[in-house]
C-alpha cells in the first residue's frame, strides 16, 4: 500500500483525526473535560487570539475531544473541516449563521424533520430569517422560489419521519446554476450509506444524536463543509467575503480559501452563538462512530424485513418505506441508497387513531419514545404525541395524520421485532 492510498471508510470510523495522547499514550480519545488551556508565553496566547495560530484556548471555541470528533466526520463525509454543536438545532443556526442576515431567505424541502420546521418557519424569524418551503420533487417550483434574497438551499437526503429520498444531484444543480450553497442534513442515512457531497451537495447538516453516536446516549450536531463553495463568485456572502474588524480587517474567503467557512464558524458562530458540544458527548459519539457502518448496515437489513413484513399484513394499509418496490422513491433509493434505504419509516394503520394508539402500547420491545437511530428499536404514534398540537389537516400534510406509526428499527434479532408486531397488532 503507498503512502498516498486513501483509507477505506471502516478504518477512517475508526482512526481519522484521532492518534494516542501525546501525554500519555492513551490509546483511547481522552476526555479532555476542561474549560480552557495554558498558554506556552504571552506571545503564543496573543498569536492564538488573532488567528496567527491554530491551538487551544476555550472550549467554547475548540476542544481537543471535540476536535477529533470533527475532524473524523468530515473525514468520513468527504468534507474539509467540520464543526460539531450542543445539538443538531444548534448546528443548523450554527450552519446557517454566516450565511444569512435580516430579510434574507431559505429556500427548504416541505419534507422535513418536524422540529426543523418549527425552527424554520417560527424561531428564525426573530433574527429577520426566512424560509420558502416547496416540495423537492417539483424542480421548477424549487428554481422559480429562489429570490435575490435567498442564501441557502436546503433539504434532508433520507428524509424524517422517513419514506422520502431527494433527488440531491437534481437540487445541485439547481444552486449550482443560481450560485449558491446546497446543505443537506444527512441525519437519516449518515455518511455510512450516502455521502451527499459526492452528489454536489457543500455543506453537510447532521444530528449526531441518532445513528452516529447509535446508544440513545448523547445529543449532538455537526456541520461538515466540503470546501468546494467558491464564496467570493458574487457578494451574497458579506460575512464570509468583507473584512472582519475583530480580527484586524481578515477577510476568511481571501485568507483561508476553502476552510474560510469552517474557521467563520469556530472564531464567530461559536465565539458568538456559543452552542458548542461538550468533550463528554463528543467521546460517545466517537464511541458511536467506530461501528457507524457495521450498525447501519444492520440497522438497514432488519429494517428491510420488518417493512415487508407490516407491508403483508391484513391490517396495515401502507408502509412508506424506500427499500420496497410499492415506494415512489424506490428508484432513487437504489440509485443514492445501494447499501440500504435507513431504519426510519412510518406505517398507516387500517384503524386510523384508535388502533395508532392500541400498537404502541401493545409493544414490548419496541419503546415508545421521541428519537430515532437507537440500537433499540422505537415507535412513536405522531398524531398523539409530537403532532398533538397541530390541525388535522396539518397533521395529514406532515405525514403524521391520525392513522400514522413512525418505526426506527433496531439491531435486535428481527424475527424477535416481527414477532413483538405480530403480537401487538393481533390486539389492534
Ligand atoms: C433529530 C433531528 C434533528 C435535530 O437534532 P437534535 O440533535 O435533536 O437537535 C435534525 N434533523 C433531523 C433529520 C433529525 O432527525
Amino acid at each position: 500500500m503507498s503512502d498516498d492510498t486513501p483509507l477505506g471508510f471502516e478504518t477512517r470510523m475508526i482512526h481519522a483525526g484521532a492518534a494516542p495522547d501525546p501525554a500519555t499514550g492513551a490509546r483511547q480519545t481522552p476526555i479532555y473535560q476542561t474549560s480552557s488551556f495554558v498558554f506556552q508565553d504571552a506571545a503564543h496566547a496573543a498569536r492564538l487570539f488573532s488567528l496567527q495560530e491554530v491551538g487551544y484556548i476555550y472550549s467554547r471555541l475548540t476542544n481537543p475531544t471535540v476536535s477529533v470528533l470533527q475532524e473524523r466526520v468530515a473525514s468520513l463525509e468527504g468534507g474539509v473541516g467540520a464543526i460539531a454543536a450542543a445539538s443538531g438545532h444548534a448546528a443548523q443556526i450554527m450552519a446557517l449563521f454566516p450565511l444569512m442576515g435580516p430579510g434574507r431567505n431559505i429556500l427548504a424541502s416541505d419534507k422535513l424533520y418536524g422540529g426543523t420546521v418549527n425552527q424554520f418557519g417560527q424561531a428564525i424569524k426573530r433574527f429577520g430569517w426566512g424560509v420558502k418551503f416547496v416540495s423537492f420533487d417539483d424542480t421548477d417550483a424549487v428554481k422559480a422560489a429562489i429570490d435575490d434574497d435567498t442564501r441557502a438551499i436546503w433539504c434532508e437526503s433520507l428524509a424524517n419521519p422517513g419514506g422520502i429520498v431527494t433527488d440531491v444531484e437534481a437540487i445541485s444543480a439547481i444552486a449550482k446554476d443560481a450560485v449558491l450553497p446546497l446543505i443537506v442534513d444527512n441525519t437519516m442515512a449518515t455518511a455510512a450509506l450516502w455521502r451527499p457531497i459526492e452528489h454536489g451537495a457543500d455543506i453537510i447538516c447532521s444530528s449526531t444524536t441518532k445513528f452516529m453516536s447509535g446508544n440513545g446516549t448523547a445529543i449532538g450536531g455537526i456541520v461538515v463543509d466540503s470546501g468546494n463553495f467558491d464564496w467570493t463568485k458574487s457578494d451574497k456572502f458579506p460575512s464570509l467575503t468583507e473584512p472582519a474588524p475583530e480580527y484586524h480587517g481578515l477577510k476568511f474567503a481571501e485568507a483561508l480559501g476553502p476552510m474560510a467557512y469552517t474557521f467563520h464558524s469556530i472564531a464567530i458562530g461559536l465565539r458568538d452563538l456559543g452552542g458548542c458540544q461538550q468533550p463528554q458527548n463528543a467521546f460517545y459519539t466517537l464511541l458511536g462512530l467506530e461501528t457507524l457502518a457495521l450498525r447501519m448496515e444492520r440497522h438497514c437489513q432488519n429494517a428491510q424485513k420488518v417493512a415487508e413484513y407490516l407491508e403483508g399484513h391484513a391490517k396495515v394499509d401502507y408502509v412508506s418505506y424506500p427499500g420496497l418496490k410499492s415506494s415512489d422513491y424506490y428508484d432513487r433509493a437504489q440509485k443514492y441508497l445501494p447499501k440500504g434505504a435507513g431504519a426510519v419509516f412510518t406505517v398507516g394503520l387500517k384503524g386510523g387513531y384508535d388502533a395508532g394508539v392500541k400498537l404502541v402500547e401493545g409493544l414490548g420491545l419496541f419503546s415508545h419514545l421521541a428519537n430515532i437511530g437507537d440500537a433499540r428499536s422505537l415507535i412513536i404514534h405522531s398524531a398523539s404525541t409530537t403532532h398533538s398540537q397541530l390541525s388535522d389537516a396539518d397533521k395529514a400534510l406532515a405525514g403524521a395524520g391520525p392513522e400514522v406509526v413512525r418505526l426506527s428499527i433496531g439491531l435486535e434479532t428481527a424475527d424477535d421485532l416481527i414477532a413483538d408486531l405480530d403480537k401487538a397488532l393481533s390486539k389492534v
